[in-house]
């Protein structure tokens, strides 16, 4: 469809790529984009390729940091004996805002699933395993969503860090199946965190 010019057309495109953002929200967007002041657009794009080329994986945990370690990870007053391994950074940041939790995190960016061809070898578990040879862990809380993926990372993981002696916990299942952790409200993830069982 060429009802809009073409450099609309490829900022609608562009637009519609991203996550969550639909032909229509995008073309809101680029109508948006383009009737604002030029100073405002250009720091848009700015913040876009900084992010970009500064952002990267925190040497420890494996979040989205701009630094070499992230705040979490450099904070002594955190337990770092107790590290709870969550999907994504969205996850964290969920069980972050609680402001109950005291230990530290392990990002895996991702979840086993056989069926898009996801193996172990695809998320950052081998950063995990390194970790726990290294740091003095007590307790690792598996904290991946209820969905088919998140299951099978969690038995995975178990299987993997129960030889190590280390305690494998998981979190209750009263989040719900399938619900990504981000849209649970902060009292549902304190009880899941509060309930979780040894595996
Ligand atoms: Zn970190």
């Amino acid at each position: 469809m060429n009802l809009y010019s073409g450099y609309i057309n490829h900022l609608i495109e562009e637009l519609a790529a991203l996550p969550g953002i639909g032909d229509k929200s995008a073309a809101r967007l680029a109508f948006h984009i383009v009737h604002m002041p030029k100073d405002r657009v250009l720091r848009l794009a700015a913040s876009i390729t900084d992010a970009r080329d500064h952002v990267g994986h925190c040497a420890v945990c494996c979040t989205l940091t701009d630094g070499e370690i992230c705040p979490i990870c450099k904070d002594e007053r955190r337990d770092h004996s107790t590290i709870m391994v969550v999907e994504n950074t969205r996850d964290q940041a969920a069980y972050e805002k609680t402001g109950k939790y005291e230990g530290v995190y392990h990002v895996l960016h991702g979840a086993i699933s056989p069926m898009l061809g996801i193996g172990p070898d695809d998320i950052r578990l081998k950063e995990l395993m390194a970790r726990l040879q290294k740091e003095d862990v007590k307790e690792v809380i598996i904290a991946t969503n209820s969905s088919l993926e998140g299951e099978t990372t969690a038995m995975y993981l178990s299987k993997l860090i129960k030889p190590t002696g280390i305690k494998v916990t998981r979190i209750a299942s009263g989040v719900p199946v399938g619900g990504d952790l981000e849209y649970i409200d902060e009292v549902t993830l304190l009880r899941a965190l509060e309930g979780r069982t040894e595996l």
